[in-house]
Parts: C-alpha cells; structure tokens; sequence
C-alpha cells in the first residue's frame, strides 16, 4: 500500500474510535432528554397544572437545556475534525493565526486576569495545511490555559520558533495554572477525559489537537508541575505537510 493510503488507513481508524466514544456520550443526554419529555407528557395529560408542576418544570427545562449544550458542544468539537479531508490547504503563517485565536480569546483571557506573553519568531517558514484545523488548535491550547488558571490569573506565554536540524515549526504554549498530575498526564489526549466540571468540559479538545497534529506527522507533548503551571509543546515537520 501507498504511504497516502496507509495515512488514510490511519485517519478513518482514529476517527472510527472517535465514534464509537462519541455515539455512547451522546447517547446518555439523549435518554435522558427523552425520559423528562415523557415524564412531562405524563404530568400534563394528569389535568390542570399547579404551582408545583410548574416549579417541576422549570428545572426539568434546566436539566434538559444542560444536556442540550452537552451534545451541542460535543458535536462541535467534532465537526472540524471530521470535516478534514474537505479542509483547504495552503502555505499557512502560524504566528498570524496565534495572534487571530488570542484576539478572539481575548475576552476569556481578560475576565481571568491573564498576562500574555509572545515570543514569535517572525522568521518561521510557512507551513502548508489548513488555517482552521491551526486555529483550532491554538483555540483548545489557549482556551483550557485560560481555564487552568481561572479566577486567579497568571501568565500565558506563546513561543514559536524553527528547528534547523529536524526542519519543524515548533509552537510552546505556557501557563502558570494549576498544573497535571501525573496521572492525568497519560489520559489528556483520550476523548472524553475532563476533569471539569459537568456542563463545562466535555473532554475533546486535545483529542481533536491530537487527531489534527497527527494528521501532519508532527507531535504533541506535555510537561507540567502540579500547582505550578504545564507547558504543551506542538512540533510540527516542515517535509511532510498536509498533502490535501
Ligand atoms: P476539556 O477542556 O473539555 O476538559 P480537553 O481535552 O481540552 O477537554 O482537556 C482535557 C483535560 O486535560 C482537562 O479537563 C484538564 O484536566 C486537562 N488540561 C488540559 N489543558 C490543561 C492545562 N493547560 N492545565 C491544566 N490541565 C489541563
Ligand atoms: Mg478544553
């Protein structure tokens, strides 16, 4: 087989997984969805609603209305990695995309209290691929720095340079959060691994990464001290870019 083909072998094997974890988390907010709009069925067909059915209401439209932003938030985690093979590709400038996903995160990163700090070397080369599957990484790296430092603040720092040797691009994205515990170092790249709270992570943001920077034969890693802060290094080869 081709090295295309195997790549492609690859991806539907990787995005079959994905699937497979996505239909089972999907499928729980749905019944449960569907149980509240019968058991709302039920109460309705009963006769003349009180003020206790009502207050009964409200928060089943709560519960209902938390799992609906669940699904939807799954599904659009999903929809930029699935839509992949149809992405454009060309030579991309990924210190400008940087600076386009910490400009639309600029207002999460504000309310945290959040310094940022960019050192991006503007003598990187181009690298060829598509402009939303880098955005969306450095969304989900920028987004979850800024919620490992919620509330209290701290610095996020942004390096970008060029290894001569290998030839790839390498993006360094820094906070002084609260840090991965060992543990959790191993599972941060599985689907749905969160640590958030319920209705606020749904674990698929560093699949997706993951997914995505495997697709370009490049690498993602983590270092990281518990209470001090972690490090995500992205390294991206420059001979082996997307091909389309
Ligand atoms: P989500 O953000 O929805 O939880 P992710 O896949 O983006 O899902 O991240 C998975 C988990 O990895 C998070 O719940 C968190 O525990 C951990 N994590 C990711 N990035 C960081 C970070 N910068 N600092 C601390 N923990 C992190
Ligand atoms: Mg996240």
């Amino acid at each position: 087989e081709t090295h295309e083909k195997l790549l492609h072998k690859d991806k539907m094997a990787s995005l079959g997984k994905l699937a497979a974890s996505v239909v089972h988390e999907i499928n729980n907010p749905i019944s449960g969805i569907l149980n509240l709009l019968a058991l709302i069925q039920r109460i309705m067909g009963e006769g003349p609603l009180g003020e206790t059915e009502i207050q009964q209401f409200r928060s089943y439209i709560h519960l209902m209305e938390t799992e609906t932003g669940r699904i939807s938030r799954i599904v659009s985690n999903l929809l930029a990695f699935s839509r992949q093979s149809k992405l454009t590709v060309s030579e991309v400038e990924l210190n400008r995309i940087i600076e386009k996903a910490l400009f639309l995160n600029a207002n999460l990163l504000k309310i945290n209290r959040i310094k940022v700090d960019t050192h991006l070397d503007p003598t990187i080369p181009k690298v060829m691929g598509s402009e939303d599957q880098f955005q969306q990484i450095m969304m989900n790296l920028i987004s979850n720095a800024a919620e490992a430092m919620e509330a209290v603040g701290g610095t996020l720092s942004i390096e970008t340079f060029h290894t001569q040797e290998e030839n790839r691009v390498v993006i360094m994205v820094g906070d002084t959060g609260v840090g991965i515990s060992r543990e959790n170092q191993k599972k941060l790249f599985e689907p749905f691994f969160t640590t958030k709270r319920k209705g606020k992570g749904v674990g698929l943001g560093l699949s997706v990464v993951y997914g995505i920077i495997q697709e370009y034969g490049g690498n993602i890693t983590v270092t990281s001290d518990v209470g001090k802060g972690s490090t995500f290094k992205v390294e991206l080869p420059l001979n082996n870019g997307k091909k389309g």
